[in-house]
């Protein structure tokens, strides 16, 4: 998925929830076991306010709308917001009990989608605050880590690498030599110093996981399995698949933090790659059919025409994939109408994603399918698929490298689009 939604509704739903918790439990109708009807009232009244709030979150961030009732449009609950029901009879402590219960999971389950995401939603109602973000996932170390530059700064002919894999693991592009080591730009486009790593040297192939970290967690499936996550594993079996075919290739992010679009670009840029591989799963689901609703992004030389090499790529990347997934049997694909080999521009009629847009080198960005959909995040999560698709994407990878073969698919009319700008907050990583 690329990028989020619109409406300003949530802040104003949260309101309610917090006019209705200072309303106070006490009511003046006492009845048995001192419980009043109030008491349920301001419960259900409550339960209510909270649950039309997570259906505005859920709408808006299109994660976990399987569980609003009559589904989302524009962005928004379908059905507008939740009314408390009828309290009849004589209310019991038993009452209070399931309510209070009720309303208890729900505000964690409001809190998991506040602290999701952060950056614009309602943080401070948290009164312990958000839980810290894990951990960047370490890359296993391979050979040589270290290497002597102060030695290769002697040979008068030695440039430093173009990137490098930090001790912990993370690709960075090198910005130059400085005391201590080498100036590096961060995933979050900061500049900084690490004293040594690996040099990303011969790189022909850059794969990229779209999305990371906890402010950019992109489309959620029904399941649970988060875009994030998702596009992380494929990427790194894609690369597993393309070391094996003696393909030198790297990611632009090897563990669950956040990284810049700019920064990805800026690597795959700095490194010279052949190819820059965008790697995405789509929502929300649309119609569902019988044919994968693959989608490949290409990019533009001009508002009429596609520019032929990132073109010839993403025509590749689509046969092989949508020829790979229609071997899924059972699968009710969510697709639309002009899926295929795109390209999306703006209404100015510059390319509209940032993956596409920003690189210099040849780029394509991939949606292989809607997790969104119910159907598809059930095969998502399997190591079938991922194997399946990973085989593909090198697949076409490698034909797009060592052949002149022209693509068989080609590019449609362009879809007009104009999507709201990627997360721009990001926490920095270690670099060692
Ligand atoms: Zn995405």
């Amino acid at each position: 998925m690329l990028g989020f939604g619109r409406a300003r509704k949530a802040a104003v739903a949260g309101a309610v929830v917090l006019a209705v918790l200072g309303g106070g439990m006490r009511g003046a109708d006492a009845s048995t076991e001192g419980v009043s009807r109030e008491d349920v009232v301001i419960r259900d009244t409550l339960i209510a306010a909270q649950e039309s709030l997570l259906n505005v979150y859920r709408c808006r961030f299109g994660i976990d709308v399987t569980t609003v009732r009559g589904g989302c449009s524009d962005g928004l609950p379908t059905g507008g917001f939740s009314q408390p029901g009828e309290f009849a009879g004589v209310p019991t402590a038993g009452d209070l009990a399931v309510r209070d219960e009720l309303v208890a999971a729900q505000e964690s389950v409001l809190n998991v989608y506040r602290c999701r995401f952060d950056y614009e939603v309602d943080r401070r109602l948290l009164p312990q605050g958000c839980p810290a973000p894990p951990a960047p996932v370490a890359v296993p170390p391979g050979p040589p880590l270290d290497f002597d530059w102060l030695a290769m700064l002697d040979d008068s002919d030695w440039q430093p690498p173009r990137g490098l894999l930090t001790p912990t693991g993370i690709p960075v592009a090198v910005a130059g030599i400085v005391d201590g080591g080498f100036a590096v730009v961060t995933p979050c486009g900061n500049l900084s110093t690490v004293s040594t790593g690996r040099p990303l040297t011969g790189v022909r192939v850059v794969i990229d996981p779209g999305h990371g970290g906890r402010y950019d967690v992109g489309a959620v499936g029904p399941n649970r399995l988060a875009e994030r996550d998702l596009n992380l594993t494929l990427s790194e079996a894609v690369l597993a698949e393309l070391a094996d075919r003696g393909i030198p290739a790297i990611s632009t992010r090897t563990g669950d933090y956040g990284t810049l679009l700019s920064v990805r670009a800026g690597l795959a840029d700095a490194l010279g790659a052949e190819a820059l591989v965008s790697i995405h799963h789509n929502a929300p689901t649309f119609v569902t059919g019988r044919r994968p609703g693959t989608e490949v992004y290409v990019q533009s030389v001009s508002a009429q025409q596609p520019r032929p090499d990132s073109a010839r790529l993403g025509g590749m990347l689509h046969e092989e994939i949508t020829r790979a997934l229609s071997g899924f049997d059972n699968v009710a694909w969510s697709r639309l109408p002009d899926a295929g080999v795109l390209r999306v521009l703006q209404a100015n009629g510059n390319d509209a994603y940032g993956m596409i847009s920003r690189p210099t080198v040849p780029a394509v960005l991939i949606e292989y399918g809607y997790l969104s959909n119910p159907s598809e995040a059930a095969l998502f999560a399997t190591d079938e698929y991922i194997r399946v698709a990973a085989k593909a994407t090198a697949n076409a990878i490698e034909s797009y490298l060592n052949s002149n073969r022209p693509s068989a698919v080609s590019v449609q009319r362009p879809r007009v689009f104009d999507p709201s700008p990627a997360p721009r907050v990001c926490d920095e990583v270690a670099l060692e």
